[in-house]
């Protein structure tokens, strides 16, 4: 990695927090902004760069959750900021279902290339996370001519009506928020560290939802099965070994569209460009957004050409789906994860974090409050759990969010998830430097010392 950082990458937390300027701007969010729309930290950001935030009254942060794993190679990386001060300049809009540009056919070229698999593809682009997965679920049902659709225990999909019925978790995406569409089924997931039978193989766990698929909906009624290969929301659980392949040869065997849902867990975020490639699944249909444009708000459906070329023309798009500035801004950061190496960069984050957090979790003992340490590349989380509950696995919430609290009063930002809300997680920017990292994880060691 050589990365010329426009801002200086160190820690630096006033005593007054959050200061003056970000209260004042508190106040009038509340007098202007929905309740609706929570945010997890009480500053207001001024400027950002590498793994480092500043906010309004000369705060400095570490950024340990990249905005939710989308600002992958920062949040001014040179070349995004490049690309897009270029593009602007020309045209920051056409409408692609009117006049159409090079940078979205580039995209949906890149996108072809990189996803798994060696069949012909085709893409199409979105603005969010939420509009990928309903489009793939669309292009599966006109592909299959079914209606049935399969999502998880613990998935999130998103928070439009068609993706908050796929989420699972009610509050506080569902609640209040009905009613949801129809022919939506769940599945039992596998989830290592809270299985009852704690021997089961993933290729049981499997076996385990495809009984709940055959016998509730009927294998040849399911347009779909759609999965993130990583949850991300509920709670990076990384299914067993064997889970994926099972499922997704079910849904060869069966006509079924398998959808993995890489929003959170793809591009070079967990030391692969897809997070299906560490156990050599392809997936019919793959959905990407989040880390894929530098910061820049995308999203894309790319798989099998005879799945997305099933649909009726005009049947898909959308005003601003593949913004040229959005491709412009995607090509260049992809560009960058590539000559930095930042799937390199995301494996030796996992062995720093899971080494170090390894040891501690070790020296808290059996009975400690670190439940697990999962995950793959530098998306990666510890699961607390209640003192000596090591049989009962009980989740901890308000332990978790002690942490969380701790650790921003001194400068790191760090995110929660979970179904439980039990769950840190830590998504650095790929770009952060090992110093400013350590000095991030030397804080979070520092705040579950102090809460266990
Ligand atoms: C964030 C997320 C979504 C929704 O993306 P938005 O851009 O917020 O609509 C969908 N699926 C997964 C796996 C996500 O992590």
């Amino acid at each position: 990695m050589d990365i010329q950082y426009r801002l200086e990458q160190k820690r630096k937390v006033l005593k007054d927090f959050p200061g003056p300027r970000s209260l004042e701007l508190t106040a009038r969010r509340a007098a202007a902004v929905a309740a609706g729309v929570a945010s997890s930290v009480p500053v207001y950001v001024a400027d950002a760069d590498g793994g480092i935030i500043h906010d309004v009254d000369g705060n400095s942060f570490i950024d340990l959750g990249s905005g939710i794993a989308v600002t992958t190679v920062g949040a001014s990386d040179a070349a995004v900021v490049g690309a897009v001060k270029e593009q602007v300049e020309h045209f920051t809009h056409t409408c692609f279902m009117v006049t159409p540009y090079e940078g979205y056919v580039a995209v949906a070229e890149k996108l072809n290339e990189l996803t798994p698999g060696h069949h012909a593809k085709r893409t199409v682009l979105f603005n969010s996370g939420a509009e990928a997965v309903e489009n793939a679920i669309k292009i599966a049902r006109v592909a299959t001519g079914r209606s049935a659709v399969v999502a998880f225990d613990h998935a999130y999909h998103g928070r439009t009506n068609l993706t908050m019925g796929l989420t699972a978790k009610a509050m506080p995406y569902k609640y209040g928020f009905g009613p949801f569409a129809s022919e939506i089924y769940r599945a039992p997931m596998s989830y290592p560290f809270r299985e009852e039978n704690a021997q089961i193989t993933g290729k049981e766990a499997a076996e385990r939802a495809i009984l709940t698929m055959s016998k509730q909906i009927g294998a040849d009624q399911i347009a779909a099965i759609v999965i993130e290969p990583i949850q991300g929301e509920g709670g990076f659980i990384v299914p067993a070994e064997g889970f994926l392949p099972r499922l997704a040869e079910f849904a060869k065997e069966n006509g079924i569209v398998f959808i993995a849902d890489e929003v959170q867990s793809g591009f070079a975020r967990t030391g692969e460009w897809f997070a299906v490639q560490h156990e050599g699944v392809v997936p019919d249909l793959i959905t990407t957004a989040k880390g894929i444009a530098g910061g820049m708000p995308l999203s894309a459906v790319t798989g099998r050409a005879e799945l997305l070329d099933a649909v009726h023309g005009g049947g898909l798009g959308g005003t601003y789906g593949g913004n040229p500035v959005a491709c412009a801004a995607a090509l260049a950061a992809i560009e960058t994860m590539d000559s930095q190496d930042l799937r390199g960069r995301a494996r030796e984050i996992e062995a720093t974090v899971k080494e170090r957090f390894g040891r501690l979790q070790a020296e808290l003992g059996e009975n400690g409050i670190i439940g697990e340490i999962r995950g793959r590349g530098a998306m990666l989380a510890l699961e607390f759990v209640k003192r000596g509950s090591a049989q009962a696995k009980e989740p901890d919430a308000a332990t978790t969010k002690a942490i969380a609290d701790y650790c921003l009063k001194e400068g790191v930002i760090i995110l929660t998830c979970g179904t439980y809300g039990n769950v840190i997680r830590l998504l650095p920017p790929l770009v952060i430097n090992d110093e400013l990292l350590n000095d991030g994880l030397d804080v979070l060691e520092a705040a579950i010392r102090a809460v266990a």
